[in-house]
């Protein structure tokens, strides 16, 4: 009989804690870590060779909206591409449970835009063998999973099926109504719920960048703060479990003063979305830095989700965008099919409120690019900016874009430069202390977004080229602080007895590929992906899942009911 069912040899260990690394083989067994150390006169089943290797532990990705990805995609790719090998769903409050049956094509509805998940595949793809939470979780328990996964209670659900969307977008919920929530929440952490997630961006729906289907804000923008309260109490009560909150940059000081409240009365620890640097406001995220700091000193544990990825964003107007709907008048533009769209952006009466207010969350508008062009006669506007397009043309580079992509039937390319260029502005959010790397979004804007590949990405800006942290801080910040603030028990650290959920990379051979097409998505849509070479081995639980980029078929990922997998 062998000692190990797997070791993996003569690699150089980052474990993840901080300490420096060493020379070690590990030894696996049932899933986890049996030995480290010298394993030379132990046999194994399988042996891994590490040599020339780093081996860590795998990634943490706290940020995903994989809720219907993963019933097609066991493996929620891109994540596991780049060395995920566990998840947190249903974020920013969004997901499909608890859902009444009468309300799930609205619920899927909803997430075309706001999260832009195509409508078709979640029809095609969500088996929909649940109601409340508990079933939901039942539901992932029985699919095979290439990938760990905790949920979320997303709050937009939860509060619907107590309230009605009617209702719970124009009013209070009574008394009775608040206990309700509290205790489908209770029922939900009592079946394994990590805890509870909400955006909360504008209540007036102005400048919201991720609305609800129709361009009304979201059920938790509205949201009242005393519910919020009464759902962090419950967690407290429960002394279980974490909250996860997008919050408004409007008014930053009373949004802040909201989130204390939650850790104070929950006494939970808080992920907040999200630190990010902007290139023309350096101060921005200096200041929220230094709040944290002073809550840290207070003893309150909010940690925030930083954007470590310069996302730029390649996109056509054809697709169900979010991206602009900070603006009203290009939110209403934006609603509906293509013939809708066409008429509306065609239309010269609405062209002066388009020009009056462009939107402004995907870049400063007149630096979007021209990417592609579908007629010759616009060949000689390739790669041209709007703003150079617009003179070039002599009209308003709103015009200038708006006539193109209309005389294209929205089929132009554009390409929308991130507002966080600047490494120097991001090396200062990545390095910050406590600053969970991430806001993949994963499963999520699947045509325009490709976040996913975060990690290969920090460990190549930020060590390996930035030389602005060790390795072994990336890694830290990678797999055991996510797993911390998340409570995942006894994953994000190579240690004896934890999950062996093990990166084994190449690290001056790590690269990021070139974005692609894929047509890999149910009822033949497409999206955007991302691969990465240098990942030799990635093992979930024990199990090798990825070898040099290609899937094993292995589906060892467990759904981590209260941050636990348990075995059957
Ligand atoms: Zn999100």
């Amino acid at each position: 009989m062998s000692d190990f069912d797997t070791i993996i040899r003569g690699g150089t260990i980052i474990d993840g804690s901080r300490m420096p690394r060493f020379k070690a083989d590990i030894g696996i067994k049932d899933g986890k870590i049996a030995e480290i150390g010298h394993l030379g006169n132990s046999s194994a089943k399988k042996v891994l060779d590490a040599s020339r290797m780093y081996v860590a532990p795998g990634f943490i990705d706290l940020h995903t909206h994989y809720d219907a990805q993963l019933f097609w995609d066991p493996y929620c790719s891109i994540s596991s591409w780049h060395g995920v090998t566990s998840v947190v769903i249903g974020n920013c409050g969004f997901g499909f449970a608890p859902c009444h049956p009468k309300d799930r094509e609205r619920a899927m509805l909803t997430m075309t835009r706001t999260e832009a998940i195509p409508y078709e595949c979640m029809k095609a793809g969500i088996p929909w063998d649940w109601e409340s939470f508990p079933q939901f979780l039942d539901s992932l328990e029985r699919r095979p999973k290439g990938i760990n996964v905790l949920p979320y209670v997303p709050l937009t659900p939860l509060i619907t099926y107590v309230m009605g969307l009617e209702a719970a977008k124009t009013r209070k919920p009574t008394d009775a109504e608040t206990a309700e929530m509290c205790r489908l929440l209770d029922e939900a952490m009592d079946a394994g719920a990590g805890g509870w997630s909400a955006q909360r961006l504008h209540p007036s729906g102005g400048n919201c960048v991720q609305r609800d289907f129709d361009g009304t804000p979201m059920v938790t923008d509205l949201m009242h703060n005393e519910t919020a309260v009464a759902l962090a109490r419950v967690l407290g009560k429960r002394n279980e479990g974490f909250i996860q909150m997008v919050l408004s940059t409007s008014d930053p000081r009373a949004d802040v003063r909201h989130l204390e409240e939650l850790a104070e009365v929950s006494g939970r620890p808080i992920i907040f979305q999200a630190l990010r640097s902007t290139d023309s406001r350096p101060e921005a995220h200096r200041y929220t830095m230094k709040w944290l700091d002073s809550c840290y000193e207070r003893g309150l544990r909010i940690y925030p989700q930083a954007i470590v990825t310069d996302s730029g964003l390649t996109f056509d107007l054809s697709e169900d965008l979010n991206l602009f709907d900070d603006s009203e008048a290009w939110c209403e533009a934006m609603l509906g099919n293509v013939e809708d769209k066409l008429h509306k952006l065609g239309d010269p009466g609405r062209r002066a409120a388009l020009r009056e207010r462009p939107p402004q969350t995907a870049a400063d508008f007149w630096d979007i690019i021209i990417a592609d062009v579908k007629q010759p006669e616009h060949k000689d506007l390739l790669g041209l900016t709007l703003g150079a397009a617009g003179e070039k043309l002599g009209k308003h580079y709103v015009d200038a874009m708006l006539d193109l992509a209309v005389s294209e039937r929205l089929r132009t390319e554009f390409f929308a430069p991130a507002h966080n260029t600047r490494l120097d502005l991001q090396t200062e959010v990545a390095k910050y202390a406590y600053a969970i790397p991430g806001v993949s979004d994963g499963g999520a804007h699947t045509k325009f977004l490709t976040a996913g590949v975060y990690p290969t990405e920090y460990l190549i800006n930020y060590v390996r080229e930035g030389g602005a942290m060790s390795l072994e801080e990336a890694h830290w910040k990678l797999s055991a602080l996510p797993a911390y603030a998340a409570g995942f028990a006894e994953r994000g650290i190579l240690r004896t007895g934890y999950a062996a959920d093990i990166v084994v990379y190449d690290y001056d051979g790590l690269k990021l590929l070139p974005e692609e097409i894929a047509h890999d998505m149910p009822a033949g849509e497409w999206r955007r992906v991302r691969r990465a070479d240098g990942y030799r081995y990635i093992l979930v639980n024990g199990e090798v899942t990825f070898v040099d980029g290609k899937s094993t078929g292995a589906s060892s990922g467990a759904l981590l009911r209260h941050g636990v997998a348990h075995s059957a």
